[in-house]
Order: structure tokens, then sequence, then C-alpha cells
């Protein structure tokens, strides 16, 4: 038989994925995959209900439906301080990700260069492997996951054609500064680059911490697109809705792509989804109480049992390091093991920290820990894992 497709040759189950399968077999608790799952506000369940049964159930217009293009609008406007200029400048997509694809499709060609920060999210590095982008590595490492921007500019050829940021980051919780923004700006313009920033995490901020979009710097938002969701923020990551926010001249094209390869983001779940919109502000206030909670227990717990812990600026991961475990207990030689023996000894799962890096070596003594649980299950994740690894006295 003819082979499969060249693009096809690297492709494997992703480490995130694959601990999601291994807890289900041995019933444990996921801190592996940012599942978030909390419930999903009633507001949002309501409207989708509602659109099912007042059949809204046709294809919408593939940029989204205009009642949250416009909502997008003004949240983008408010909230990201984003200068869209119109509805135009909004699409709607299947998932953060179907925008993270449309983007590349539209922006990059075989053979580009395209510049990644690690540690970074794999699904950015695998979707860009499969078009056939050229990577290339800025490593950030801990504890402030600070940018060197000469090296960035040193690996700036004629050949590259965009950045990837990622703010607040996944898997470190990196929450890039306005300075560093005002950085990433100056470069994109010298050296005429596009910029892809995945915004997803952008209510999740710790210790006061203001979310700044790139494109809200002067300047920056005729060469950037910029990609959020709602799967993160109102706990629906099973609903598949994300959006993109950039020039027109960039959506159009984006939009007649995303027609192509799935005609529209799912109609009566666009309906229900618009109904976030009226709810108050306080929702995104309560939401930072519960997880500035949950960061506390998580690395709290971590660091009692002998993590290295980098607290996260933002977003609901923390890398921790665990080379001074080794010392101490079996089973934690590298990430793989580690990620094996925190299954099978506590029932938890991780992410292996090689996920995140080009180099397996580089992640090799991390574990991602995601803390998008309830609070009940948050408290029991860290009572098996203090019981399976106690701390030192
Ligand atoms: N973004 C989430 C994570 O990093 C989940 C998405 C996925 O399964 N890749 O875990």
């Amino acid at each position: 038989m003819k082979p499969l497709a060249e693009r096809t040759e690297q492709l494997k189950q992703s480490n995130i994925r694959a601990i999601t399968l291994m807890l289900q077999e041995v019933d444990g608790i996921n801190l592996g995959q940012g599942i978030c799952d909390m419930p999903t506000p009633e507001p949002i369940k309501r409207g989708a209900h509602a659109a099912i049964d007042d059949d809204k159930s046709i294809y919408s217009y593939y940029g989204g439906i205009l009642q949250l293009r416009e909502a997008l609008l003004k949240k983008s406007r408010a909230y990201n301080r984003i200068p869209a200029n119109s509805v135009d400048d909004i699409m709607v997509t299947v998932g953060s990700t179907g925008a993270f694809v449309a983007t590349i499709l539209t922006l990059l060609d075989a053979g580009d260069e395209v510049i990644v920060f690690e540690p970074y999210y794999g699904y950015h590095c695998n979707l860009l492997t499969v078009m056939g982008a050229s990577l290339k590595f800025v490593r950030t490492t801990a504890l402030d996951w600070d940018i060197d921007f000469e090296h960035v500019e040193s690996l700036i050829s004629s050949r590259t054609k965009a950045i990837i940021v990622n703010t607040p980051g996944n898997p470190n919780g990196k929450v890039w500064s306005r300075d560093e923004l005002n950085q990433m700006a100056t470069l994109l313009k010298k050296h005429d680059l596009w910029a892809i920033t995945d915004e997803i995490y952008e209510y999740m901020l710790y210790d006061g911490r203001e979310h700044i979009s790139l494109a809200s710097i002067p300047g920056a938002y005729e060469r950037t697109i910029t990609l959020s969701g709602f799967s993160k923020t109102y706990n629906m990551t099973g609903w598949r809705l994300g959006y993109a926010v950039g020039p027109e001249s960039v959506i159009t094209k984006m939009g007649l792509l995303a027609d192509l390869i799935y005609i529209c983001a799912p109609t009566p779940l666009q309906h229900g989804v618009a109904e976030a919109f009226s709810m108050s502000d306080n929702y995104f206030a309560d939401m930072l109480t519960s997880y500035e909670r949950k960061r506390q227990l998580m690395c709290t717990t971590l660091e009692e049992i002998g993590f290295n812990v980098p607290w996260p600026q933002g977003s609901y991961y923390v890398l921790a390091d665990f080379t001074p475990l080794r010392e101490r207990f079996e089973g934690f030689d590298d990430d793989m093991q580690a990620s094996q023996t925190l299954v099978d000894r506590a029932g938890i799962g991780t992410v292996a920290g090689r996920s995140f890096f080009a180099e397996e070596a580089d992640g090799d003594s991390c574990l991602r820990f995601c803390f998008a649980k309830e609070y009940d299950v948050l408290e029991e994740a860290c009572r098996r894992l203090k019981a399976a690894f106690p701390p030192s006295a």
C-alpha cells in the first residue's frame, strides 16, 4: 500500500492525553490534563438548552453568530484593551486550538521559521511541525522565566515569520510583563514578524498580577493574532469554543479556512456561551479567589513533600522540579518514571516534563500538576500525595 502522508509520521499520543487514559484505568485523580471539571455556569447551560429547544440548529456564519462576535468585540476592547475595529476582527472557532490551526494555516508556508519559548504547550509545536514550519526555541528557566531578548533576536533570520507568545503560560504559569511585551512588539516591528498569542488563561492571575495582551501594545495589533477561548474561564473544555481577534485582512482568510475545515462552531453552543456576557464581573473575582486557594494548597503540598516549586504567576498549572525527592524515594530517576510512580503509589496523574521541551533531557526532572479541580478533590489528591511521599521531618 502507498504510505500515509509524511506529516503523519511523527504523530503520537500526547503525554497530556495519555495520562487521562491511564488514570481512567486506575480510577485515580487526574492532575495531568487541564480538564477543568468544575461545573459550567448555569446561564451558559440554560442558553444552550434554550437554543436547542428553539431549533437554532443550522450552520452559523463561519466566523460565528453576530451576538457572540459583538460581545467578544466589547470584551476584547474593555478587558484586553485590544484596538479591534469591528466584528470583522473577531471570529469564533472550535476551541482555541481551532483558532490556532486557522492562524498558522493562514500565516505560514512550509519551511517558515517560528520562534517558540520553552517550556511550551506541546500542541502549539506539534501543529506547527505538522504544517512544515521549522521551530527555533528560546529557553526560559525557573523561577522567573525571564526572556533574553538578545537571544531571541539572534535567532531571527530572513525565514522567520512568526513568534508564539503564551501568557499566562502553560505549563509554567509565566505572566508576561508590560516591559517584555514592549520589547516583543519592538522586535515584531523591526523584523516584520507576526505574533500568535495564546491568552486562554487570561483571567487566572496571582499576587495582584495584571493580564496584558500583546495586541494592546501600541503598534502591535496589526501584526498580532490573539487567541482565547471559553474552556478554561467557564469550565467547558468539552464544548470546544474559542475565538481569535486580529486585523480583518487576516481574520477573513482564517474564517475562509475554518469554513473549509469545519464550516462553523456548533451554533446552539455559541448561543449558550453568549450568555456568559450577561454574568456579573463578580464571576471573575470569585473564580480567582478559588484558584488562589487551590494554588496555595497545591504549591504548599508539593513544597512540603520536597519539590522545588516555581509558584505560577498565572494559569492553573505548576511545573515542579522533583530533583530533591531522588534522595528520599525510589522511582524518580526521570520524568516518565516519576509520573508513573505518582500513579502507582498515590493514584495521581501528572504530565511528564519532557512534554514541554524540545530536548527530552531538559524536562526530565519535572512534572506538571494541574490544580483546576474542585477544592475537596484537590485536598484528597494532596492528602494522597503526602501519604505516599511523607514530608521529611
Ligand atoms: N490545554 C490543556 C492542557 O494543557 C488540555 C488540552 C489538551 O488536552 N491538550 O492540559
